[in-house]
């Protein structure tokens, strides 16, 4: 807000139009960013409280623009969601986090596992199986190691695709995971017909926990629904003890969230975990 003349006080919000300028604007620099080496991985790391390690970590994408501090993945994904630019982009996420697993190979435990997520457009690719199949035969590691995971809203595009896409992928041995589970349209016919290993319990739901009864009574239903079903459920988003511990009651072990780690660049997580799991 700026102060003028007799006290009147005109705020400046962005106007339409340069809202969509500066989007149109991103979208052609995102372009671009992969080409010019603005892009990266960060990791975060998923922590179980029944092995006390890390068992894995989900593969998150950051972009460095050279003039404007941070631009969120909350804001670029959707604009590169919007074009194929996410074919590009995601294919940067998957072959950066296979190589990443690669090289911590020899130094964690066997099973430790790279998760990451996948968008409509991706699901719609014809050569994402391809691709995927070529980025892991030039690797070490077990299929099992790499999770991809998807969100109720990317399903509906085109269910029937997805479920053959994902299957297909589930039978070479890579695990499905469902992220942001409960803010979608939850239809629980999907757990049915979806291939899938793990639910992620969203952050909004563990934000609220403990003392908002409906997220807590939601909680425990997603978690006794997933042990019922035999699926993995991870709580995400977990900032408290207080949280960590109410999960732990309900039988929830995984977790993934500040209190254990913020995301970080590989070589921060390897001086900071990996000495200290190292089987
Ligand atoms: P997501 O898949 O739900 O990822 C989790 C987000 O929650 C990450 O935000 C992570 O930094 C944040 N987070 C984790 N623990 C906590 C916590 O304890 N407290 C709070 N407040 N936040 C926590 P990030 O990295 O900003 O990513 C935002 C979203 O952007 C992701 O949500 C995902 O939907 C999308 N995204 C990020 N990287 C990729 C990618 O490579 N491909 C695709 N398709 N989407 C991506
Ligand atoms: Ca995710
Ligand atoms: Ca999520
Ligand atoms: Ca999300």
């Amino acid at each position: 807000a700026k102060l003028l003349g007799r006290n009147k006080i005109v705020t400046f919000h962005p106007s339409m139009e340069q809202r969509i300028n500066r989007k149109e604007r991103l979208k052609s620099e995102l372009k671009q960013a992969l080409k010019n080496n603005q892009l990266s991985v960060v990791y975060q790391p998923q922590y179980s409280m029944k092995t006390n390690r890390f068992e894995g970590a989900e593969a998150l994408l950051r972009w460095s623009h050279p003039v404007e501090d941070s631009i969120t993945p909350m804001e670029f994904i959707p604009l590169a969601e919007e074009t194929d630019t996410i074919i590009a982009l995601g294919e940067y996420v998957i072959r950066e986090a296979c190589k990443q697993l690669d090289r911590w190979r020899t130094m964690i435990q066997s099973q430790f596992y790279i998760t990451v997520n996948l968008s409509a457009r991706q699901i719609a690719y014809e050569q994402l199986i391809p691709f995927i199949d070529g980025v892991l035969s030039d690797t070490a590691f077990d299929y099992s190691q790499l999770e991809l995971e998807v969100t109720e809203s990317l399903l509906m595009v085109d269910m029937e695709r997805a479920v053959k896409v994902l299957k297909r992928l589930k039978d070479k041995g890579i695990r499905i995971s469902l992220d942001d589970f409960g803010t979608g349209y939850s239809s629980l016919s999907y757990l049915k017909k979806l291939p899938l290993d793990k639910l992620k319990i969203d952050k909004s739901f563990v934000n609220d926990i403990p003392g908002d009864h409906d997220s807590e009574t939601i909680a425990r239903t997603i978690i006794s629904m997933a042990s019922e079903l035999g699926l993995e459920v991870v709580a995400e988003g977990v900032e408290t003890k207080e949280q960590v511990d109410f999960f732990c009651r309900q039988g929830c072990f995984l977790f993934q969230g500040y209190y254990f780690s913020e995301p970080c660049d590989s070589a921060e997580l390897n001086r900071r975990f990996f000495s200290v799991i190292k089987k």
